[in-house]
């Protein structure tokens, strides 16, 4: 069955040919799966999407959620109900979770793959479940005994969904600024007082209760983010038993009208206007802010997601209106009188667009599927290894959500831009998919904050650790490469980049030493740029040594008419070929422009940070 969604092929080639996620087989968590449940696991995945999801892409974004002032309370689109209802049966909320909460156990990198496909059917709709499964992992992994008997299993299925609490009007990205209190009663559980904003999914008609992981700072202790604490905040209390109790002392003040993701209601939410809203102090004291970023990596491989997610069900369409649009003659046949005219994919510009956009696609696939098997590994080694793994998720995250979550918004608009003037009607679904996924670039963490946190945590104060980790991965995928005549050049493209990136690296080592940090944050988003450039070369060399000898052997090693011949009475010939020539596009052409960027990384000209305020505009 093929979906406007994913590339279930390449899914599947990503999963088993390239990470081969079933040798997770052998080891003792997954013992009792095996490739035949993963891939069942895929099926139903995408007949789910397809029925339960996709039809209401549209109603989702043209009705949205809505707001009532009177009742303070809001509406999710009408479709919403009951696609939630059948996405609790199927257990998809919590199919990475240990059984014992009521999951299912199966690896996270299987989980990334059914996410992205959910994702791509209805952006908005996958931010209930994404949001909750965030918030019941943070229970999981702080809370004591009593809230994960409370809490998990009930938002593991679903029945309660979950919410994060940072901001605040004045407190965004200095989350340290927040002003929410929480005050201590005796009982053990704190009054919370303050007001929250842009809280995704914050109230809503979709489940009996709904717990936000609210951050605020205890009463005497420290400004900034080392005195703030994280706390339960449920919706309606519960009683001991797990049934609901009384309504806490909480409402929704109303929602914002955005862009996109109009079906997920971004909530104003007061807690404690009549000084009875309860929280429960989750993990330690002061330790809010280590709790929420132990969780960011999950949080921010997800958003890194919705980016991929965004673009290849912006592809897809794309493609399929291309082979179906007639326009204008072939570039061949331009001077012929009478020459009839084609589809639109068989102009050069157009086929350049839509490989341009396959290749992104493929490389983030590539990342986002091998963080999702990192994790499993984490989880699934020991000691060095361990480390090793945890190192590579370190440096590649903000990557994956940074990179990932800029390039969507000029790949959706390149997947208008085949649509010619149709693609900014909203008939087409290409516009919403631009302006859906325009908000992962901004939240949970804006890209210039990753790219700070890459530039600075993760690398330069680092003593680049964590990179040499990555490098070495970089490399492996360099020597397979050369030991294919057909792929030395490609080799060679992202063997220069990882050196000009390390020379970018010791120019800002440099800096350093010369004090001009000022340069290096102005750098940050360069920085990132050129490394996500390093990491769809690194996926996409990868994914070439794999894919060239398939093809060779499936074609005879075929070439020009001959291969197209072959190709079209094969589907796989077809995957491989198409694989390899946007992966060649990639790294035979585009990849070229990334030693520009290096080279402006390594200047000093820094006049924008010294010239006054006023200079911007005067
Ligand atoms: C639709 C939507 C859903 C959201 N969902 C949630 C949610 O569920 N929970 C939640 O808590 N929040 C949520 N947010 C809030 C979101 O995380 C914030 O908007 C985001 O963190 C940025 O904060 P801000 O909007 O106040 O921007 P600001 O912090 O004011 O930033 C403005 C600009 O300045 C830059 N900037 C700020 N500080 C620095 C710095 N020190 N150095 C360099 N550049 C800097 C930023 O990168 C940005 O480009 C959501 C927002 C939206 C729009």
């Amino acid at each position: 069955m093929a979906n406007p969604i994913v590339d279930m092929r390449d899914a599947r080639f990503v999963l088993f040919e390239q990470l081969g996620i079933d040798k997770l087989t052998e080891k003792d968590k997954f013992k009792d799966h095996s490739a035949d449940l993963f891939n069942m696991v895929l099926d139903e995945a995408e007949k789910f999407a397809v029925k339960e999801i996709l039809p209401h892409l549209e109603e989702s974004d043209k009705v949205g959620s809505t707001y009532n002032p009177e009742t303070y309370e809001v509406t999710t689109p009408p479709s919403f109900k009951k696609a939630m209802e059948a996405y609790k049966e199927g257990g998809w909320l919590a199919m990475s979770e240990d059984p014992e909460y009521g999951g299912q156990g199966f690896p996270y990198s299987l989980y990334i793959a059914v996410t992205e496909i959910f994702i791509g059917a209805n952006f908005a709709f996958n931010s209930f479940a994404g949001l909750t499964h965030g918030a019941a992992r943070m229970i999981e992994v702080f809370g004591d005994d009593e809230q994960k008997k409370l809490y998990l299993e009930k938002m593991y299925y679903g029945d309660w969904m979950g919410t994060m609490c940072l901001t605040e009007p004045w407190a965004g990205s200095d989350v340290g600024a927040l002003k929410t209190k929480a005050t201590k009663n005796d009982d053990g559980s704190y009054s919370i007082v303050g007001t929250k904003t842009f809280i995704t999914c914050g109230d809503h008609d979709l489940s009996d209760n709904i717990i936000h992981m609210v951050l605020a700072r205890i009463d005497g202790d420290p400004p900034g983010t080392k005195g703030i604490s994280i706390f339960i905040v449920p919706k309606v209390v519960p009683n001991e038993d797990g049934s609901l109790g009384e309504n806490n002392d909480l409402y929704c003040s109303g929602i914002e009208e955005k862009m996109g993701i109009h079906g997920s209601p971004t909530a104003t939410l007061n807690f404690g206007d009549n000084g009875k809203c309860v929280g429960y102090l989750l993990g330690q004291q002061t330790k809010g802010m280590r709790i929420m970023f132990t969780m960011m990596n999950e949080e921010r491989l997800f958003v890194g997601l919705q980016g991929l997610a965004a673009s290849s069900a912006a592809y897809l369409h794309a493609v399929q209106y291309a082979k179906e649009r007639v326009q204008g003659a072939h570039y061949t046949k331009m001077q012929e009188k009478g020459s009839p005219s084609v589809p639109i994919i068989q102009h050069p510009d157009i086929r350049r667009t839509l490989t341009r956009i396959k290749a992104y696609v493929d490389g983030m696939r590539g990342l986002s599927y091998y963080l999702g098997y990192a994790i499993d590994c984490v989880e699934t080694t020991e000691g060095q290894e361990k480390e090793r793994w945890q190192a590579l998720l370190d440096i590649l995250i903000p990557v994956c959500k940074g990179y990932q979550t800029d390039i969507v918004w000029d790949l959706t608009g390149q997947a208008i831009q085949v649509y010619g003037g149709y693609g900014f009607i909203k008939e087409y679904p290409v516009e919403q998919f631009a302006r859906d996924s325009k908000i992962a670039s901004l939240y949970e963490g804006t890209n210039g904050i990753q790219a700070m946190d890459f530039t600075f945590r993760k690398t330069l104060m680092n003593g680049m650790v964590m990179f040499g980790h990555f490098k070495d991965e970089v490399g492996k995928a360099i020597a397979d490469a050369k030991k294919i005549d057909a792929l030395k050049g490609y080799a060679a493209e992202v063997e220069k980049t990882l050196g000009g990136l390390e020379e970018a690296f010791a120019f800002q080592q440099d800096l350093m030493g010369k004090g001009k940090m000022g340069l290096i944050f102005g750098n940050a988003c360069g920085l990132m740029e050129v490394m996500g450039d390093l990491v769809m070369g690194w996926q996409l060399l990868w994914q070439s040594v794999i894919a060239y000898p398939k093809l060779q052997e499936l074609t005879g090693g075929a070439t020009g008419d001959d291969l197209k011949a072959k190709v079209k009475e094969s589907t796989e010939a077809a995957f491989y070929a198409g694989k390899l020539s946007a992966a060649g596009y990639f790294l035979g052409n585009l990849l070229a422009r990334t030693s520009g960027k290096i080279d402006a990384l390594k200047t000093e000209e820094d006049g924008y940070l010294e010239i006054a305020d006023e200079s911007f505009c005067s």
